[in-house]
């Protein structure tokens, strides 16, 4: 059967985490595989085809990432992707994406998406480290709630998380597929 074949050729699972945090996976042959630690290596873009999409990755935009080889997901490798498609929802729904306003010392100020817990960051403009201020509580932006991060001034890091915290659902919305995309 076709099943078959497509699984006996498979296949290893690259797992990755975007700088982001969010955290996708997908499939790639032996040598699909070679060809992206050699990008990652050498910061190239990385775009492959796989079974019925076009999929690329910037490996500057990726925090780390790990492979589970075929070998040991020989039988079972549908399942396995599945799973950690699943985990990564799961978690993506636990902290989800939300917004944060950036105001940078270099003068830059934007939004960014981001997982809620996350309380530092760094600058895109010059990548110096930015923190959360829950002190400034639940900010308001265009891409509705959420929370600020700075280096204009001493952020308390043990401070506590601001009133309204709890409410901060996820506000980018789109699929996971879009969020990876990059
Ligand atoms: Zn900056």
């Amino acid at each position: 059967m076709d099943n078959y074949d497509k699984h006996a050729e498979v296949l290893n699972t690259l797992v990755y985490t975007l700088n982001s945090g969010v955290k996708g996976s997908i499939e790639l042959s032996k040598s699909q595989l070679e060809e992206w630690e050699e990008c990652y290596k050498s910061n190239k873009r990385f775009v492959i085809e796989s079974g019925k999409y076009v999929f690329g990755l910037n490996p500057n935009l990726v925090a780390d990432f790990k492979c589970l080889r075929a070998q040991s997901i020989e039988t079972s490798s549908v399942h396995i992707i599945q799973t950690h498609i699943e985990e990564a929802e799961k978690e993506l729904e636990e902290d989800p994406l939300i917004s944060f306003k950036i105001v940078c010392k270099c003068s830059a100020t934007y939004l960014t998406p981001s997982r809620k817990s996350r309380r530092k960051s760094n600058c895109k403009y010059c990548q110096s480290p930015v923190f959360v201020d829950y002190s400034s509580g639940i900010i308001e932006t265009h891409y509705g709630n959420g929370l600020l991060m700075t280096n204009t001034k001493y952020v308390d890091k043990n401070a506590a998380r601001p009133e309204g915290y709890d409410d901060l659902k996820r506000t980018y919305s789109g699929s996971r597929r879009e969020e990876i995309r990059v």
